[in-house]
């Protein structure tokens, strides 16, 4: 067996496993489903990982501490992760930009949309694929090797230990030590249903078509530990002519808090204005989800559309609410009733996005406790929405070397996970925007770097694996 480390999937946590190792000294191989052009999993899609400061840096402004950070966390999760590796992954995150940066990535000041994250969020310049591609040029001349078109669909284990990984075409490939990185099964419309039933047939993936979950489903098949519940995800709501897979962010609608939300019965189902929109945004996929046919539609008018930042699908629109209602195909006396009621219920005077306004309807059931605004000038614009899933959170348990644990509780004995995979140690619900790319930059580097250890070769890297006490 001479390769010493194997890194299955190219995204952000196998390109940071796979670069930890080979400045460790190991000879690594990086393997991927997709074509070349298509490399990089849901990395391609993303804008910018959350990172903990103390203070300014080149690209982050103000702080952003530990403490506040945790306390996001524990308050989208609602206490459901694991603490310790929580812990770690904050305080690991400090280290990120500047480690990226000494590997060729680049940032920007912060984009002004919708989710207002200058503080709290790097952004990469060029996006994601730019990232993967600073990442890979920079493995790549330090010798790492890649394999495009590999798909695994088994691993082969013994008492925990991993000496094969099965291609599709029957290669079976070996090494010292494997990394996973190989991303959800949130592109595996099929296992999403065994949790959410026939609703996840009409979901849309907003990522690659390539995270099907084999090696996972192969992991957990041979003893490793579950973490995560089967139908925890990040889901948003999407334009429904999105395609079926790697729409990405230019399909997200985010015109939710100015306006509302009818099912396919013309119904409000819940409160559009409950809180800022990035702290909600990625809920709306699974109360989507919720709904008849897994379906539903914005509905505003000229001004609501005017304040937010628009999807990449032409608004559907007409100069009243009846004709709105044809193109969409709903009832038009129904939705006239549900806007005149909507209408009815909403205070006077303007509302003020920048704030939690306060101006609630009354009367309604649910109300809109915030940003409520009648629904009055015309052109009227309504876009259908879809769950678009992001990724899943249900994966194989970790220590905090990055090892998988078995069953028993003993960690693999040469298997290490990373990134989505084992997103759910960290997210049991909930989500922080930009913690996805955390995870997967902080555990990769774990793991290449323990992989690594393991192997006896020194890791010049400044990553240690003690969480905070
Ligand atoms: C539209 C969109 C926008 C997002 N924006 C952000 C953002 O701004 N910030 C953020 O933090 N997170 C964001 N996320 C989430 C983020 O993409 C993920 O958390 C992160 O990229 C996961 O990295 P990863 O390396 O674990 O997986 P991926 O980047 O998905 O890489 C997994 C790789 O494994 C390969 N693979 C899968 N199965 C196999 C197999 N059987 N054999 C071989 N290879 C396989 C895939 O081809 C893929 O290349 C976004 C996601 C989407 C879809």
């Amino acid at each position: 067996m001479g390769l010493d480390v194997l890194v299955i999937g190219a995204g952000n946590a196998g390109l940071c496993a796979a670069i930890t190792a080979v400045e460790a000294g190991c000879s690594v191989l990086v393997i991927d489903a997709a074509q070349k052009d298509m490399r990089g999993g849901n990395t391609r899609h993303t804008r910018n990982l959350r990172a903990m400061h103390d203070a300014p840096t080149d690209v982050l402004t103000d702080a952003y501490s530990f403490e506040e950070y945790f306390d996001d966390l524990m308050r989208v999760t609602k206490g459901l992760t694991n603490r310790e590796l929580a812990r770690l992954t904050l305080e690991k995150s400090a280290e990120l930009t500047a480690w990226l940066g000494e590997r060729g990535v680049r940032f920007q000041p912060a984009l002004s949309g919708t989710l207002n994250l200058g503080r709290t969020n790097a952004f990469f310049l060029g996006g994601g694929r730019a990232l993967l591609n600073s990442l890979c040029h920079h493995a790549e001349d330090l010798g790492v090797a890649f394999r495009y078109e590999a798909e695994v669909t088994e691993l082969k284990m013994d008492d925990g230990f991993c000496h094969g990984v099965v291609l599709t075409d029957g290669e079976v490939l070996s090494a010292k030590r494997v990394i996973i990185t190989a991303g959800g099964f949130e592109a595996n419309l099929e296992w999403l249903a065994e949790g959410w039933g026939d609703a996840a047939r009409n979901f849309l993936v907003r990522g690659t078509p390539h995270n099907r979950g084999a090696v996972l489903k192969s992991l957990l098949d041979q003893g490793a530990r579950k973490v995560g519940e089967l139908d925890q995800c990040h889901a948003v709501a999407i334009d429904a002519r999105a395609p079926l897979t790697d729409g990405g962010i230019a399909s997200r609608i985010d015109g939710v808090p100015f306006g509302l939300v009818i099912n396919r019965n013309a119904e409000r189902f819940y409160d559009e204005g409950e809180d800022f929109w990035p702290k909600r945004y990625a809920i709306w996929g699974r109360l989507v989800a919720g709904q008849p046919d897994q379906v539903a539609y914005a509905i505003l008018d000229a001004e609501g559309v005017s304040r937010f930042m628009p999807s990449v699908f032409t608004p559907i629109s007409a100069d009243t609410i009846e004709d709105l209602a044809d193109k969409l195909g709903l009832d038009a006396a129904a939705t006239r009733r549900t806007v005149d009621a909507f209408n009815a219920a909403c205070p006077d005077g303007p509302i003020d996005q920048s704030i939690l306004d306060g101006q609630s309807t009354s009367g309604l059931t649910p109300e809109k406790t915030n940003w409520a605004a009648r629904i009055e000038t015309p052109p009227f614009t309504g876009y259908p929405l879809r769950p678009g899933i992001t990724f899943t959170y249900m994966g194989v348990e970790v220590n905090d070397r990055a090892e998988i644990l078995m069953e028993d509780g003993r960690p693999s004995r040469n298997l290490y996970a990373a990134g989505e995979v084992m997103a759910g140690n960290v997210l049991g619900q909930g989500y922080l925007a930009g913690i996805g790319m955390t995870i997967g930059g902080v555990f990769g580097r774990i793991a290449g770097a323990e992989a690594a250890l393991r192997l006896n070769r020194p890791n010049n890297s400044t990553v240690t694996t003690k969480a905070r006490a």
